[in-house]
């Protein structure tokens, strides 16, 4: 693995880092998770159930029964607003599931590869990815599925996709047969569009953005690319430079219109020349300084990424200057996603009326505290998720 790449790129964490590469930082090098989400669970539960279905050794193919049981068994219920939503979404994939193997099964025939998990290079650098489903044509040839399950997709979308170029690049080095058709099969509308192999120059244009995007991160540039629409539903935003520095900026551009002498005031002749002058200055230097606080505030943001980065490069937990020292301090916390359910137990087990108002401190030291029932921490930490981040504490030296 090259130094400073934290692992192999895949189609989703290079493409990450062209749309923002501080938010590949924050995901992949700082390993801060994201919330769930209920489309990547309702995806994963599909999926599961369609490589169940193709996954059989030898025809004939399960039952829908079986395939539905299978479904219902290895449902994923993260991210789910609450449970009507999960239940509304539920029924959607069944019926879903239901008409792909009633339009399938009178065909069903053996993939070559279902859920095929490749590891290879592209141009020397590492990539990964998985493939839906892999069918060998009757010429030997090589069919590429991809299964999608979110809104419908449109012929641009498929004709420019990146995807499906890197899966024939990967498959076509790894398993030596040549892809002749690409296809992302949309599954709530059973609608497969179906490409051609990618010619060669499109194939290089891949590997050219995959080397590109691995030499911006080795080199550790992470700058933030905001965009509207994106940073509207980035988890990342209320970590992320651009906006600790615009909420500075926002609050600057504010700051004379809230200080400036109301218009009845002024209207009477009661502000002097004098003193709207000098309240003008004092804004002014306000404003400057609100714009140097946000200017070290990111100073000291990059200053720390800097130290934290040599540290990890050199096994580092402790390092002296001449004034500080600065210790690294691994954090854990627990995320609770689905309050509802902890709530439920801790009622369940009596303890919701002992702790008055359950706050996630409160339930985070019932976790690691020895003296709680144990069959009550084991279920509570089934519901949790363990976000592990890493700080740098400076202490100032005693002379
Ligand atoms: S808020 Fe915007 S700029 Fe910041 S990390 Fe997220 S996508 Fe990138």
């Amino acid at each position: 693995m090259p130094a400073g790449l934290p692992r192999p790129l895949s189609y989703s964490s290079f493409t990450l880092y062209e749309e923002c590469p501080q938010k590949y930082k924050f995901r992949y090098i700082d390993r801060i998770p994201e919330k769930p989400k209920h489309y990547f669970s309702f995806g994963q539960s599909v999926h599961t159930a369609l490589e169940f279905f193709y996954g059989v050794k030898a025809p004939p193919a399960p039952t829908l029964d079986a395939v539905l049981a299978h479904y219902k068994e290895h449902w994923v219920s993260r991210g789910y607003k609450d449970e009507e939503t999960e239940a509304q979404y539920f029924q959607e994939g069944k019926d879903l599931i239901t008409l792909f193997y009633r339009k399938h099964v009178p065909e069903f025939h053996i993939p070559l590869f279902v859920e095929y998990n490749f590891k290879t290079t592209m141009e020397g650098i590492p990539v990964t990815g998985k493939v839906d489903r892999i069918d060998r044509l009757e010429d030997g040839r090589l069919s590429i599925v991809d299964y999608k399950t979110g809104k419908a997709l449109d012929a641009a979308r498929v004709a420019e996709d990146t995807q499906l170029a890197m899966y024939q690049a990967a498959c076509e080095s790894l398993l030596g047969a040549e892809v002749a058709r690409l296809s992302f099969y949309h599954l709530p509308s059973l609608t497969e569009h179906t490409l051609p192999r990618r010619p060669r120059e499109r194939i290089d244009g891949v590997k050219k953005r995959v080397v590109a995007a691995a030499d911006g991160i080795t080199k550790g540039v992470f700058a933030p690319a905001p965009q509207e629409t994106k940073c509207r539903f980035c988890d990342y935003r209320s970590l992320c430079p651009v906006f600790r520095t615009e909420s500075l900026k926002s609050f600057a551009r504010r700051v004379p219109e809230l200080a400036a002498p109301p218009a009845g005031a002024r209207a009477a002749g009661q502000a002097s020349a004098s003193v709207a002058a000098a309240s003008q200055d004092s804004d002014a230097e306000l404003a400057a300084t609100i714009d140097k606080l946000g200017s070290l505030l990111d100073e000291v943001e990059r200053l720390k990424a800097h130290v934290l980065a040599i540290f990890q490069k050199k096994g580092y937990a402790r390092a002296f200057g001449s004034r500080y020292q600065a210790v690294k301090e691994n954090r854990i916390r627990w995320s609770f996603p689905d309050k509802k359910r902890v709530l439920e137990l801790l009622r369940s087990a009596g303890i919701y009326e002992k702790t008055l108002a359950p706050s996630q401190p409160k339930i985070e030291a019932f976790l690691g505290d020895p003296a709680f029932p144990p069959d009550i921490r084991a279920r509570l930490s089934e519901l949790s998720e363990k976000i592990e981040t890493i700080e740098l504490k400076l202490d100032e030296l005693s002379s």
